[in-house]
């Protein structure tokens, strides 16, 4: 168990995104399954991080999509989607 376990870090970031594929996913879990605390407490930790990256971004790209619009012109009026 004392190696290798920065693959399992990667893989519990990827995990914690829900972005392993079948054959990762099972490997991760097994791994967890098999008692590993440090990569639970760092799967939760991630997860935690992510939700609330996901909070603080959502009200911009739900309003205003990057891409949607070339940075060079000026802001437009307020959005009409935060009635
Ligand atoms: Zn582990």
């Amino acid at each position: 168990m004392a190696i290798g376990h920065e693959h399992w870090h990667e893989q519990g970031e990827i995990y914690a995104l829900g972005a392993l594929d079948e054959q990762e996913l099972k490997e991760f879990e097994a791994h967890l399954a098999s008692g590993c605390a440090i990569c639970e407490a760092y799967v939760r930790e991630t997860r935690e991080a992510l939700l609330l990256l996901h909070r603080s971004i959502t009200p911009m790209i739900s309003c205003d999509r990057p891409g949607s619009r070339p940075q060079y012109l000026p802001p437009l009026p307020p959005p009409t989607c935060r009635a």
